[in-house]
């Protein structure tokens, strides 16, 4: 599955924050024997659509789909230097498939910023500089290779040409997502072969004062300075004992704070947002589950994350749309009032399709 790689400078909050992640371990609590790597935190994405769909059919348990975190941690200044412990925290990036800042906002004259005072801008730009730095490295291993190959192979120039105008980028101090070069988009397909770090999605957590979490202003400004990428607002320690409250407790807590969800649940929606997926529902009296397709995936690609039998002997789907599934109160209705559609093998799976497959074994 895809992952999103934490990272940020030293004292920021990242362990802190990966500590509340891992506390609110949702394949840890749906599957108690799974095993799960230490450096990995599971979230689950937050459906109240899931418990609806449970009361409808009556099912036993609720599977919210989830996004796994990355501890990424290690040093950073310097990383593109290429020294050991840097070339493992690049590597590790570039195992990743979103890239989560942890950004100090937080006051606290015990906790010693690095650079000696606190700016999510600059802290930005000293991940964003080392990052880009390793890119331009990798660019200049390759472009002398490639510019000599397009001389005599026509369908390699698009390929340089790419390369080219992203150096260019690169040189100018910025990150290829930020000027729109994003992985999974057009202008970033000829870039593929040499894997570079900064085409991948970012992502921001602002780790800021519990009185800070209800600052509209403060966070409008944030939320300009890291466009188009998302910008979340959490509080890690306040997350931390979430994780050890109980519902009611933490929702008391929560509103103490002008909250109405918890910070990694908005993380959690964030991250799914950024890496480009979407969701379809299934029910029955076992489960209401929400399961991770990327958006654009056709029925039986979405077939194919159940079991890949579902996806070679697709026949076809019956998909209800959600709103229609709640007004109707039941399949049966639904089907009654002609809400059920039958589709073929080139739907495009929606957001808050209901859907059970049909299929030949
Ligand atoms: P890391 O180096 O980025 O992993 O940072 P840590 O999670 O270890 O946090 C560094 C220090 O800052 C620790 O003493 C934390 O207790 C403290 N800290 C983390 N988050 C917050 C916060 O939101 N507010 C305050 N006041 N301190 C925090």
């Amino acid at each position: 599955s895809l992952t999103i790689g934490i990272v940020g400078l030293p004292n920021v909050g990242k362990s802190t924050l990966f500590n509340a992640l891992t506390k609110n371990d949702v394949l840890a609590a749906n599957y108690p024997f799974a095993t799960i790597e230490p450096n990995i935190g599971v979230v689950g994405v937050p459906d109240p659509r899931l418990d609806r769909l449970a009361e409808i059919f009556g099912s036993q348990r609720v599977l919210p789909a989830t996004v796994d975190f990355v501890d990424i941690a290690g040093i950073v200044r310097g990383a593109s230097e290429g020294e050991g412990l840097g070339n493992k925290f690049l590597a590790n990036i570039r195992e990743s498939d979103a890239i989560c800042q942890v950004i100090r906002a937080f006051q606290d004259e015990n906790v010693v910023h690095v650079d000696g005072r606190i700016s999510p801008k600059s802290d930005i730009e000293t991940i964003d500089t080392e990052l880009i730095l390793a890119d331009l490295q990798t660019i200049e291993k390759v472009l002398p290779r490639l510019q000599k190959e397009a001389r005599v192979k026509k369908d390699k120039q698009p390929v340089v040409k790419a390369v080219e105008e992203a150096k260019a980028i690169l040189e100018d101090g910025r990150t290829l997502f930020s000027a729109g070069i994003a992985q999974g988009s057009e202008r970033a397909e000829p870039l593929y072969e040499l894997h570079l770090l900064t085409v991948k999605p970012f992502l921001y957590v602002f780790n800021v004062d519990e009185d800070e979490l209800a600052d509209e202003a403060f966070k409008e400004e944030q939320r300009a300075l890291v466009a188009p990428a998302e910008a979340v607002f959490l509080n890690a320690k306040l997350e931390s004992d979430l994780g050890e409250l109980d519902d009611e407790e933490a929702l008391e807590l929560l509103q103490s704070v002008g909250q109405e969800e918890p910070g990694l649940a908005t993380l959690a929606r964030a991250g799914f947002e950024t890496l480009g997926l979407q969701t379809y529902l299934t029910a029955g009296p076992k489960e209401a589950r929400a399961w991770t397709i990327p958006k654009g995936a056709t029925a039986p690609e979405a077939a194919g994350v159940i079991h890949t039998d579902f996806q070679k002997g697709f026949i076809k789907a019956e998909v209800i749309s959600f709103d229609d599934l709640v007004d109707a109160g039941s399949v049966a209705e639904a089907r009654a009032r002609g809400k059920a559609r039958m589709e073929g093998k080139d739907y495009v799976m929606q957001d808050g399709d209901v859907v059970e497959f049909r299929f030949n074994v």
